[in-house]
């Protein structure tokens, strides 16, 4: 299906039409509960685009978040959070090439450890967990978060 670009608080939102409006709407939502979180996504979030999974990555100057339909739809909490868990990886990426100026070409060459990504993940899902408990979301998203170890990026790995 054809994609469509809309924008929020100057967010960029890229998908088909029902997921772009979908996307506005949970922003909105945000902006009524848990209006500082939107905030950290307008700082570090350029782009919300629909993808085949979800997850922030870098392109030049641009921070995007990638999701799916799945995580999207799940619930406007869930994907609210979601947002918020991807916006704290470009936070945590920004700090990271700050202090590592003149050896991030070199380290950005080496995989890295599972143990310092999953102590991301982790930091990344109590931003989450915080953002999810603020909205009153429903208690077994609550619990999937209490729950969860880090290492889900393992499983999602197809390669
Ligand atoms: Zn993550």
């Amino acid at each position: 299906m054809k994609k469509i670009l809309l924008y929020y608080k100057k967010i960029e939102i890229i998908g088909e039409p029902e997921f772009a409006n979908y996307i506005v709407k949970v922003l909105k939502f945000m902006n009524k509960k848990i209006p500082s979180r939107l905030k950290t996504i307008q700082k570090y979030i350029n782009r919300i685009e629909q993808s085949s999974k979800t997850c922030q990555a870098h392109l030049n100057e641009l921070s995007i978040c990638y999701m799916s339909a799945k995580t999207a739809y799940y619930s406007t909490t869930w994907c609210a959070g979601s947002l918020v868990h991807e916006a704290h990886h470009a936070k945590l990426h920004l700090e990271y090439l700050k202090n590592n100026k003149t050896k991030i070409q070199r380290l950005l060459k080496v995989p890295r450890k599972i143990s310092a990504m999953q102590k991301e993940e982790l930091e990344c899902i109590k931003q989450k967990l915080i953002a999810c408990k603020k909205m009153n979301a429903p208690k077994k998203e609550i619990d999937c978060l209490k729950k969860a170890d880090g290492l889900h990026f393992l499983k999602k790995q197809t390669w």
